[in-house]
């Protein structure tokens, strides 16, 4: 992501100001070593996944921020590497591409849990302005993005990443 990170940091105007936002934020993460799941995702949607994880103290976080290098990997993963499928996201795609979506688990139970527990949590990620993703087939994931798309931010940092 190093290229969009220098055009934010040298203003040359070619980000949109969403990108901007964006681009900014993960110089946080890696300028200030930012390790932590919750602490990488976007300040105005952190402060909702710890809303959540207040509301619910049994889920566990565990997975925010993944590079589009990850999310390759994770996009190959049972198509041309072993084991299940599990996204239809290749790198940039995905809103964990850009600090906008994490994905949790029950702790006592991991992902053997009916729908309606994990409904709950999602409706209430909903009640928060957030995409919750049991509505196309992702129980344990929730996204964030009020006024844009990753279609949007994804040209600002396909090259660099
Ligand atoms: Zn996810």
């Amino acid at each position: 992501m190093f290229k969009a990170l220098f055009e934010a940091l040298l203003g040359t105007n070619r980000l949109n100001s969403n990108a901007f936002m964006i681009a900014k934020h993960i110089a946080s993460i890696v300028l200030q070593e930012k390790k932590g799941l919750v602490e990488k995702l976007y300040p105005d949607f952190k402060i909702k996944a710890e809303q959540i994880q207040q509301k619910f103290p049994e889920i566990t976080i565990i997975s925010t921020l993944r590079t589009f290098k990850m999310q390759d990997d994770l996009y190959a993963q049972g198509r041309t590497t072993p084991g299940t499928i599990v996204t239809a996201a290749k790198g940039g795609q995905s809103y964990h591409n850009y600090c906008l979506a994490f994905d949790f688990y029950f702790t006592d139970t991991h992902w053997d849990s009916p729908r309606a527990r994990w409904e709950k949590v999602g409706v209430y990620a909903e009640s928060l302005g957030c995409v919750w993703g049991g509505r196309f087939g992702d129980l344990g994931h929730v996204e964030w993005h009020p006024t844009f798309t990753w279609q949007e931010l994804y040209p600002h940092f396909k090259d660099g990443n």
